[in-house]
């Protein structure tokens, strides 16, 4: 059964599917729930008389009054395939308590942001540059270089692209550069081929980074961040100013 102590209902108020298997959602939750960009929401669905819950990463700004989504349905996941047959006016569990530290100390001081994520993994990010947008157009926040990679398979997947290439176009301290790995399965597409660590050094080494200039923020695929991790370790990077979010264990 749901405790009313742990746990309150939200409504799923829009979706939308940019690609199969991958949905954005925006949840009404019943209670007050403060977060900060980089934390995570806790959702859940009634099974068989227990809770089965998962974290998922905000993608909304919490200038925002909905919680927004940015959910990968896995085959026979135990969440995340029952949470996908969920539509407008459904409701599902969320915990009472946002949690997690990602993005903590950002915007960082004086230090250009290097943020790398792999589809979903883009949420912490979104939530990041939604906020700092507004306060920019605001003239409450002075500008430091913020350079977004984004990985996927295919270019439907990357969820957020017209949102974040409007970004780049209206600020000049935002540089969004999304790669696909399986481009013979996307004739269309013209922009980056490859993994993000394929490309990360070259944008990296562009936009000025070097060791103890520039911090490093990984997001989503465990494979990634290790491979990114090595690499920037490999640039001379500190361990200590590459941050991650791993979204399941290697
Ligand atoms: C801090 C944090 C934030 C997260 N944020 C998001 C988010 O914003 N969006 C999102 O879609 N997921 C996110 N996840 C993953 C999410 O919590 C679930 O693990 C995922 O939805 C799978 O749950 P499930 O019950 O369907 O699968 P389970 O039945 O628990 O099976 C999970 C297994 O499937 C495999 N797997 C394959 N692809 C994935 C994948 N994309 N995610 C997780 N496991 C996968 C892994 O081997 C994993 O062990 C986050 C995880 C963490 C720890």
């Amino acid at each position: 059964m749901m405790d009313p102590e742990k746990y309150a209902t939200a409504t799923v108020v829009s979706r939308r599917d940019p690609a199969p298997d991958l949905w954005i959602i925006r949840i009404h939750p019943q209670i007050e729930l403060p977060y900060r960009p980089g934390q995570y929401v806790t959702l859940g669905l009634q099974s068989n008389g227990r809770v089965i819950e998962r974290p998922y990463s905000i993608c909304s700004s919490p200038l925002e009054g909905d919680i927004e989504l940015f959910i990968e349905r896995v085959p026979d996941g135990e969440l995340s395939d029952p949470l996908f047959a969920l539509g407008v006016g459904a409701e599902l569990i969320v915990r009472k308590r946002t949690k997690g530290l990602f993005l903590r100390d950002t915007p960082l001081a004086a230090e250009p942001h290097l943020f790398v994520a792999t589809v979903t993994g883009v949420a912490p990010f979104v939530s990041f540059l939604r906020t700092v947008a507004s306060q920019v157009r605001a003239g409450e926040w002075t500008p430091l270089p913020v350079l977004l990679l984004q990985g996927a398979a295919r270019s439907v997947e990357l969820g957020y692209a017209d949102e974040l290439v409007a970004l780049d176009q209206e600020f000049d301290w935002f540089t969004y550069v999304p790669t696909v790995s399986r481009p013979w399965e996307d004739p269309e597409w013209r922009g980056e081929w490859g993994r993000v660590e394929d490309i990360m050094r070259k944008y990296a080494d562009a936009a000025g980074m070097h060791p103890g200039h520039g911090g490093v923020f990984l997001c989503g695929h465990p494979g990634m961040i290790s491979g990114a991790r090595a690499i920037m370790r490999r640039a001379g990077f500190d361990n200590k100013v590459i941050r991650e979010e791993q979204y399941w264990p290697d």
